[in-house]
This record gives C-alpha cells, sequence and structure tokens, in this order.
C-alpha cells in the first residue's frame, strides 16, 4: 500500500469508500446492507494496509457508519481512519447527527469529518447555521481531528466556501474525464492553491470509467496487459501530488482485489500514459456526445417549433452524467421532444449531418419511461 503524508500521519492513498456496500438481496448501496460480506471486504483491506474508510450519515440509510463501526471493533482504534459527514439537507440539527454518528461508528471521535455535499443550494445553510462553530468546538475537544467538507459546487462557490474558513482538507469530484471536460481541474487548482489538500470522489465516476467502450478498453488493455480499466483512473489520479486520498465505493471483492494491486506501489502514469489516456478520453467523448454546435440553423425550419440545440444538449447531459428530469421539468409540454413529427427539416438544414429525429425518439422515450432503449 502507498501512503500520503498529512500533518504527521500516514494515511493510505487507497481511501475504502462505503457507499456501496453489497446488500442482502444483491443489490449495492441499498439498505440493508450484508454485513458479513461486507466485513471481509472490510477485513482485506485493512490487511493489505488501507487505514482510510468513508462514510456519511446518510449513506445507505444509515447502515454504513453502523456496518463500518461494526466491523471496526476488531481493530486498535489508531490502526485506521474514520471520515463521516454531516448532510444539512438529511437533517439539520447538526448537534443530534454528531451524537448519533459518534453512537453508530461506536467510536469516541471522528478522524476526518466533512460538511457533506456544499452546492450553491445549501452554502449558506452551511454558513450560517452555526455548524461549522459546533464542530470547531468539536475539534477543539478532540472529537473530531480533521475538520473539512465535500464539494458538488461550481468553481464560483467552492472559492468562496474554501476561503470561509481554514479547512484541513476537502473532497472533491475528479477523474480524467471530469478534468478533461468538466471543472475538475480548475476545483483541483482552487484548492492547491490554498494548500488544502485533495480527497478524490468518484475517482471512476460512479463505474462509468471502469469500462469506457469495447474498443476504447480494448485499447487500454493491448497498451498495458494487466492492468483493468478502472485502475488507468487511480494511475492517472496518482500523477496529482496534491491529492491525499483517491477513494473508491467497492461494492464486491473483486474489486477490493483490484484496487488493492493498483496501490501496491507507486503506479502513477507516465509522460506518455498520460499522453495516450487523453486521447482516449476525447475518443469516448466523441463517441457519446451529438456534435451540435447550438448554430440554431436547424430552428426556423422544424414545424413544431423544438428548440432543438436545447434538447440535444438535454440528451448530452444525459449521456455525460445520466441526468436528465431536472433538465427536461421546465420544458413546455407542447416543446418536449415527443411532439417531434420526424419530418426531418432539422437534418436537411445540419451542418453537422446530426440524425435529430432519432435523438427526439430517444429522448422522449426516456422522457416517458425512464429508459433510453
Ligand atoms: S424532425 Fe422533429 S425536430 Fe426536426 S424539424 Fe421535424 S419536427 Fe422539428
Ligand atoms: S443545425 Fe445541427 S448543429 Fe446546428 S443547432 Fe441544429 S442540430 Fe445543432
Amino acid at each position: 500500500m502507498t501512503y500520503s503524508d498529512f500533518k504527521g500521519i500516514k494515511v493510505s492513498k487507497l481511501g475504502f469508500g462505503n457507499m456501496r456496500l453489497p446488500s442482502v438481496d444483491g443489490r449495492r448501496g441499498e439498505y440493508p446492507i450484508d454485513y458479513p460480506e461486507a466485513h471481509k471486504m472490510i477485513d482485506l483491506a485493512m490487511k493489505n494496509g488501507v487505514n482510510y474508510y468513508d462514510t456519511a450519515y446518510v449513506y445507505q440509510d444509515g447502515d454504513s457508519e453502523r456496518c463500518v463501526g461494526q466491523a471496526m471493533k476488531n481493530y486498535p482504534r489508531d490502526s485506521f481512519y474514520i471520515a463521516t459527514k454531516f448532510n444539512y439537507r438529511a437533517n439539520p440539527d447538526y448537534k443530534a447527527v454528531f451524537k448519533k454518528q459518534l453512537e453508530r461508528l461506536q467510536t469516541d471521535h471522528i478522524d476526518f469529518y466533512l460538511l457533506h455535499c456544499m452546492t450553491e443550494r445549501n452554502i449558506d445553510n452551511l454558513l450560517n447555521c452555526g455548524c461549522i462553530e459546533y464542530f470547531e468546538q468539536m475539534k477543539k475537544e478532540g472529537k473530531i481531528t480533521y475538520f473539512g467538507f465535500s464539494s458538488h459546487a461550481q468553481p464560483d462557490t467552492l472559492r468562496r466556501f474554501a476561503d470561509a474558513y481554514k479547512w484541513d482538507f476537502a473532497q472533491i469530484q475528479m477523474n480524467y474525464l471530469d478534468w478533461e471536460f468538466g471543472t475538475a481541474k480548475e476545483e483541483y487548482d482552487i484548492l492547491t492553491k490554498r494548500n488544502i489538500p485533495v480527497i478524490v470522489m468518484e475517482s471512476v465516476r460512479g463505474g462509468r470509467l471502469s469500462s469506457l467502450t469495447p474498443e476504447l478498453d480494448a485499447r487500454l488493455q493491448q497498451a498495458q496487459p494487466g492492468w483493468s480499466v478502472s485502475s488507468w483512473a487511480f494511475r492517472w489520479l496518482m500523477t496529482h501530488d496534491n491529492v491525499l486520498v483517491m477513494l473508491s465505493g467497492m461494492s464486491n471483492m473483486e474489486q477490493v482485489e483490484d484496487n488493492l494491486h493498483t496501490f501496491e506501489k507507486d503506479n502513477a502514469l507516465d509522460t506518455e500514459q498520460v499522453a495516450f489516456l487523453k486521447e482516449i478520453t476525447h475518443e469516448f467523448k466523441a463517441g457519446f456526445t451529438v456534435p451540435c454546435t447550438s448554430c440554431h440553423y436547424c430552428t426556423p425550419g422544424c414545424p413544431m417549433k423544438l428548440d432543438i440545440p436545447e434538447l440535444l444538449k438535454v440528451y448530452n447531459d444525459y449521456k455525460y452524467n445520466r441526468r436528465w428530469e431536472d433538465n427536461l421539468k421546465d420544458v413546455e409540454p407542447d416543446k418536449l421532444p415527443g411532439n417531434c413529427i420526424g419530418c426531418g427539416s432539422c437534418t436537411e438544414h445540419c451542418p453537422q449531418n446530426i440524425d435529430v429525429p432519432s435523438y427526439m425518439a430517444k429522448l422522449s422515450k426516456l422522457h416517458q419511461s425512464g429508459q433510453e432503449d
């Protein structure tokens, strides 16, 4: 196992994310958790030197904290670090939440405590509700060792929050896809400039980077036989000096074993491999994105007056983020993709030759049934 130096302690670079532990009904990330199976996974990680265990008040309906607490009873308290989080939306009563978390985790202190999922919507609540002062007090009393936050906010909001307090660390979504096409690079730079160490979540983007396409997976495997597709994501993260811990939400033994293999030693990609992965990333994105440039050449001729480029943006966002409901909820009923009559006028006018009616049909199906195909 490889370790990061952090304020005089050594933290394993691989962090065990406990948000998708196996459930008793065989699904992952649900309640109740299959404790024997989850504990076997944690035991294997402990045996191989993983000492960072991440959970949260809300994961798996609170069962994740209970499951981790029980697993860790078998180990000396100074042989592992627990990270857990206060979620304002789930329960704004921070004192009650913290008390409950200590109970569930069967401990008298939390090593890494985070304000969970800071966004544009809750930043003012988090800054003004008194929780920061309270957790600061808990830190003084030794019930919290390091205090940080996790963010799903845009860079400007992250900047504001990062400057609001002297944070020990922060957790952001970072992976090679979001670095290239999202805001991960900007977020990483904001934190690095302020000397705030980064804990990475969504290292493999909820599994999206565990398998790209059959063709791209084969190219990655041909370039480095024996490396899993997921391991490329971790090896890419290892090239960033300010990354303290890389979280992986593990659901089965196979994933634990693969991650342990990846983190056996410093396996950071070299410059050539980084360039190769960048090429793969661009091909991957191009393969699933509709190349609409929003030129609007198609819209005047649409008999149904659909905002075609906006709808294609919704489709692209779905392919990239699996998000679409919010994006369609404010569209007028007569402007929804299901109103497309397939006349083909748009495609005729499209310089990119996009088969718009087929995407309108896919989006409409998604809107009606929640599934694209
Ligand atoms: S095919 Fe659909 S989206 Fe395209 S112009 Fe006709 S009605 Fe509008
Ligand atoms: S003409 Fe083609 S590229 Fe331009 S907005 Fe319409 S679909 Fe997009």
